[in-house]
């Protein structure tokens, strides 16, 4: 009887033991499909600060910032082409290109002004409509190869002001011609000051300009691959 009774806890602990083992096991088994479901409960925010982001990423600069102001031509017929190229008007980018518009919008602000986007991330497919109408190696991109704007590292812009007025650059965006480079300095003072302006706060957070396209900066630090996806518009179905 006396020898029973000792062995009792030595059961007692061993089943504990036992039920931690099956408890890990069953864990062990259910993490991959636990991780899946916890990712779908989760709010955004939640996940937003447990999920670490990557340069790579799509960001709608919007998310980010709501100061920024857009007016994306090819979602209107106010375009080269004329013609309607956007299901709706979206500025998509990677998160390095969203991070360093951040800051070159943070600086502008300081001076009540602000950036406003005419592109941003462009489908491979849209790339390939502008060409078919364009194909000039000056102002479009050869599908084939692909446009920093396909990869989300490109967007144009132009600074505006605290009332909403485009400083003076000299021409519209998407003035294909002489007028629109960098180098063309037959214009007034204000135009070329703008212009340098834009430049210098670009280039200070690594967005790069190119020769002719006052409006156009790319980040080139890192390459992705071209893109196709289109984003979805409201009253749209998935
Ligand atoms: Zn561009």
């Amino acid at each position: 009887m006396a020898k029973h009774l000792n062995l009792l806890p030595i059961i007692k602990l061993k089943s504990t033991y036992y039920f931690f083992i099956l408890l890990i096991s069953l864990t062990a088994c259910r993490e991959d499909h636990s991780k899946k479901r916890i990712e779908k409960v989760l709010s955004e925010p939640v996940k937003k600060a447990i999920i670490k982001p990557r340069d790579s990423d799509w960001v709608e600069l919007h998310s980010l910032d709501s100061s920024f102001v857009y007016d994306i031509r090819y979602a209107t017929t106010n375009n080269f082409v004329h013609k309607k190229m956007y299901p709706c008007a979206k500025c998509y980018v990677r998160r390095v290109v969203a991070e360093a518009l951040l800051k070159v919008q943070k600086e502008l602000r300081t001076k009540s002004l602000r950036l406003k986007l005419f592109d941003c991330y462009r489908p491979g497919k849209v790339q390939k409509a502008l060409w078919a109408i364009r194909p000039d190696p000056r102002y479009v991109a050869d599908p084939k190869k692909g446009s920093m704007h396909n990869r989300g590292l490109a967007v144009d812009l132009t600074i505006i002001d605290a009332n909403g007025k485009e400083l003076n650059m000299g021409t519209d965006f998407d003035y294909f011609g002489k007028k629109a480079y960098h180098a063309y300095k037959k214009l007034p003072d204000t135009v070329i000051k703008n212009r340098l302006y834009l430049k210098s706060i670009m280039q200070k957070y690594d967005l790069e300009p190119i020769t002719s396209e006052w409006w156009h900066y790319s980040y080139r630090k890192k390459t992705y691959p071209v893109a196709q996806w289109i984003w979805r518009c409201p009253n749209t179905k998935k």
